[in-house]
């Protein structure tokens, strides 16, 4: 168990560090220091992470056929885009129920003046010079061991040489699993007993439109797409005058305030999701429950991961919110865990028609819902919905109105974006010029989403190979990203292009001079094939389909 973490953990090592050298990701405002929760893609990161994205629109959205039901759906649907504000009324934050709902528990710590997440802070039972006291850590998972470790022998004025009279009582776990704190020590903090009892944090970013300060001014950052979709709802029906089953699908960013970001991007504070609300009637949402789930786990596979890193597990009863009939999770066992655990990709949700009636009437059900109706200090509904009609009139007999139901598989790029890079990191050995086997990074991105599709190289930069491959390069770009690069061994060229995950690169060498072909090298199986100059873009397009 221990080896396995070894190796994943020294495998995210390697990935992160690979990210910042060849500029997939860098850490948000590095030159002051870095700001937590926030990362910047850079130049091969941007087109990673839009191919992502672009990948996701085509094949749920612009490529879909409205005609015919496709493969696995109860009837044909449609399927529409939208793009909203990241500000939005706050009645809709109100009504949704992020405003009073959408909380972590989080501690202070009277010492340090730090805030953690109640359930991220994890620990272990020291016992020493007859004392017993909970030792806290919020260090990443590898370092969690050397740091609680220092810090108890601190605690307990241990030198090295007395490392012996210590001893923990158990493994790891969360401090939820304490009760009291009087006895625990904060993870920076020197004495016992200086965090305070959990209270809840709201997550939701707050600022203020327009010259005004005050409360009347407050609007929020939106913490999920989701809700711009809901409250377009009518203007997207009216818009388009298409009948139910519809889904409107909707990529942008989202903002949480989460109390610890962490594990690269998997936790951050400004993300992107990539939601689709899927409206129907009330009598076939569960089949449409589970086309969809079934449909996004196919999606992440036909993208390359890999199916024993990846699952999805279905929420158990007491597991659903209660509006929710069914719920699952598309997971991926990213190497940061710890053996055995897994992340949350997406989230496919069977939302009854909980978000629609919120919309509309402000309260619902006080039985089945705990937005119970609360007057503001003028005496207004707080709760108050829109007052506009949501519902749907069914054109086709027998005509029937009702409330559409909804299956929201909701997305996130960034986390689907690490799960992809995580995948793709291989290290094997590859021949150089001189057919000598060299280690090699190899990053087998989908070609679909790879940032480069191929590279161009003049084996030398003489006899005019140069002006042959930048010709080729010319002729590519318009049709995919291409990279030209002349510098350096042609291996070593090749090596930067593995990194990078590049499914292609086109050599111009001396015979390319004779018969007017170049080799095309498969990053992957590294096999070279010869082909006609003017027949590269067709074969690498038929290569990249
Ligand atoms: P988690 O339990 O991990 O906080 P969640 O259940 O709150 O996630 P949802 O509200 O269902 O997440 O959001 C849908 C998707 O948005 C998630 O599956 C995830 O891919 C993405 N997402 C949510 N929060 C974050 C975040 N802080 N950083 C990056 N992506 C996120």
């Amino acid at each position: 168990m221990n080896q396995a973490k070894d190796a994943d953990q020294s495998r995210m090592q390697k990935i992160v560090s690979l990210c910042k050298r060849r500029g997939f990701l860098f850490q948000s405002s590095e030159i002051y220091g870095g700001i937590q929760g926030f990362w910047d893609y850079g130049p091969l990161g941007v087109e990673l992470k839009k191919n992502v994205k672009d990948a996701w629109w085509r094949d749920m959205v612009s490529a879909h056929n409205d005609l015919d039901a496709p493969a696995g759906a109860p009837s044909a649907y449609s399927m529409v885009g939208l793009d909203c504000t990241i500000l939005m009324h706050p009645q809709v934050w109100k009504c949704s129920g992020h405003y009073d709902l959408f909380h972590d528990y989080m501690v202070d710590c009277r010492e340090s003046q730090k805030r953690y997440r109640h359930d991220q802070v994890r620990g272990r039972w020291a016992e020493c010079k007859d004392q017993r006291i909970f030792v806290a850590t919020n260090v990443e998972p590898e370092e969690e061991e050397e740091d609680t470790q220092r810090r108890a022998m601190k605690f307990f004025k241990l030198r090295n040489k007395d490392l012996d009279r210590l001893s923990w009582d158990g493994g790891f776990a969360s401090l939820t699993t304490v009760d009291t704190f009087d006895q625990v020590l904060g993870p920076d903090a020197k004495k016992l007993g200086t965090l305070t009892e959990p209270r809840e944090f709201n997550l939701m970013f707050k600022t203020f439109v327009g010259a005004l300060s005050g409360e009347e001014g407050a609007a929020f950052l939106r913490p999920e797409t989701a809700q711009g979709i809901f409250v377009n709802f009518k203007n997207v029906l009216d818009s388009t005058r298409v009948k139910l089953p519809l889904g409107i699908a909707q990529v942008g960013k989202s903002f949480r305030n989460e109390i610890t970001p962490r594990n690269f991007t998997f936790r951050s504070r400004e993300f992107e999701q990539m939601e689709i609300e899927f409206f129907c009637s009330p009598e076939e949402s569960h089949k449409w429950y589970q086309y969809w789930r079934d449909r996004r786990m196919n999606w992440y596979q036909q993208m390359g991961l890999s199916s024993d890193r990846l699952q999805l597990r279905e929420h158990d009863a007491d597991e659903l919110s209660h509006y929710s009939t069914g719920t699952a999770d598309i997971e991926y066992a990213f190497p940061f865990l710890d053996p055995g655990d897994y992340g949350e990709l997406e989230g496919i949700a069977h939302r009854g028609d909980f978000d629609l009636r919120s919309h509309m009437e402000g309260k619902l059900d006080p039985d089945t819902n705990p937005l119970e109706l609360e007057l503001n200090e003028d005496g207004k509904p707080r709760w108050k919905g829109s007052g506009q009609n949501l519902s749907y009139r069914n054109p086709d007999p027998p005509n029937e109105t009702y409330t559409p139901h909804v299956i929201e598989p909701s997305a996130g790029a960034d986390r689907a974006t690490l799960a992809f890079l995580c995948e793709a990191y291989y290290e094997d050995k590859a021949p150089d010029e001189k057919g000598k086997m060299q280690e090699r990074v190899v990053m087998r991105l989908h070609p679909r989403i790879a940032p480069m599709k191929a590279a161009v190289f003049p084996l030398v930069k003489k006899d005019g190979m140069p002006d042959i491959a930048k010709q080729i390069y010319l002729d590519l770009k318009p049709h995919f990203n291409v990279f030209y690069d002349e510098k350096g061994a042609v291996g070593r060229r090749y090596r930067r292009q593995d990194e990078a995950g590049t499914p292609y690169c086109i050599t111009v060498d001396g015979q390319t001079l004779e018969d007017n072909t170049v080799t095309i090298r498969d990053r992957d199986s590294l096999e070279q094939i010869r082909v006609k100059v003017d027949e590269c873009a067709q074969v690498i397009r038929e290569r990249l389909q």
